[in-house]
C-alpha cells in the first residue's frame, strides 16, 4: 500500500491554468522520489497539495489514507524545505530549529536535545548560537533541513532545495542529504528539474510532461549502493 497517493489528480488554478491532469500514482513508504520535468510541468503543484497547501481541482491526493491538512493538524508527520531556507534572522540558528517543536508541546530540555541531535546530522553542532546572518548560504540550507528533521516526519517534501547553490555546496548536500534518508529510513518527495540530481538522489523517478501536467513514466533507479 501507498504512503502517498495522487487519485486521479487535476489541477486548475483560477487564472484557467491547466497544472496536472490525470496524475494517478502510488508512493511507498521509503522511497526517494523525484518529481522531473521541465518548468511550469506542475512539480510544485503536485509537491504542495501533498504538504496541505494546495487543493486538488478533481481526485485527492492522501498521505497515510488521509487529507493532508489533517495530517498536518494531528502529527509532524509531514515536513516541508523550500528553496530558500526561511530562517528568522533574530533567532539563533538552535531557537529556528526548535521553533517547530515548540509548538507542538514539550519540554525545553527536550527541545534543545532534539535540535542538538539534528544540527549533528547536518554538521552544524557548533553553530547552535549563531545567527543565521553569519551563515553561508549552504549552512542556513543546512539549518532548514535540520529544522524538518526535528519533528521526525515521516515524509520529508523538498523543492528544488539546492537551485540557490553553488555547485560545489550542492554536491556535499546531496551527498549529505543521501546519507539523512538511509539512516532516518524517511519517505522524501524531491522536485527537481535536474535530470542529474534526480539520478543521483532517487529510488524513483516520476517523470512528469508539461503538456500539461501529466505524469509520463514512473521509473525505478538501480541504486549503485547497497
Ligand atoms: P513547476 O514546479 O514544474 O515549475 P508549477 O507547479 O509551479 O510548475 O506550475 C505549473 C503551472 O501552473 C505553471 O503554468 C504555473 O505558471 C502555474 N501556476 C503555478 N502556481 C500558480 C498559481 N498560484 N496561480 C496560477 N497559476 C499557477
Ligand atoms: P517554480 O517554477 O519553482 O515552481 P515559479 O517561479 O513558477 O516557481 O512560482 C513561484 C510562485 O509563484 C509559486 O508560489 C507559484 O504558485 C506562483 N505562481 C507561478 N505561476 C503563477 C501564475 N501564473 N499566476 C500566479 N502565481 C503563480
Amino acid at each position: 500500500s501507498s504512503l502517498v497517493a495522487f487519485n486521479h489528480v487535476g489541477k486548475i488554478y483560477n487564472t484557467g491554468t491547466i497544472a496536472l491532469k490525470d496524475v494517478h500514482f502510488g508512493i511507498k513508504e521509503g522511497e526517494f522520489i523525484s518529481f522531473l520535468g521541465p518548468s511550469g510541468c506542475g512539480k510544485s503543484t503536485a509537491l504542495r497539495m501533498v504538504a496541505g497547501l494546495e487543493d486538488a481541482t478533481t481526485g485527492s491526493v492522501l498521505v497515510d489514507g488521509k487529507e493532508p491538512k489533517r495530517v498536518i493538524r494531528e502529527s509532524n508527520d509531514i515536513a516541508f524545505v523550500f528553496q530558500e531556507a526561511n530562517l528568522l534572522p533574530w533567532r539563533t540558528v538552535q531557537e529556528n530549529v526548535i521553533l517547530p517543536l515548540e509548538l507542538r508541546g514539550g519540554s525545553a530540555k527536550e527541545h534543545k536535545a532534539e535540535a542538538l541531535r539534528v544540527l549533528e546530522m547536518v554538521g552544524l553542532k557548533d553553530y547552535v548560537k549563531a545567527y543565521p546572518r553569519q551563515l553561508s548560504g549552504g549552512m542556513k540550507m543546512r539549518v532548514s533541513i535540520a529544522r524538518a528533521l526535528a519533528a521526525r516526519p515521516k515524509l520529508l517534501l523538498m523543492d528544488e532545495p539546492f537551485a540557490a547553490l553553488d555547485e560545489i555546496t550542492r554536491q556535499t548536500l546531496q551527498m549529505e542529504l543521501l546519507d539523512i534518508w538511509q539512516r532516518e529510513k524517511m519517505t522524501v518527495l524531491f522536485v527537481t528539474h535536474n535530470v542529474f540530481e534526480a539520478v543521483l538522489l532517487s529510488s524513483q523517478i516520476a517523470v512528469m510532461s508539461a503538456r500539461p501536467g501529466r505524469l509520463s513514466a514512473l521509473i525505478d533507479v538501480e541504486l549503485p549502493y547497497p
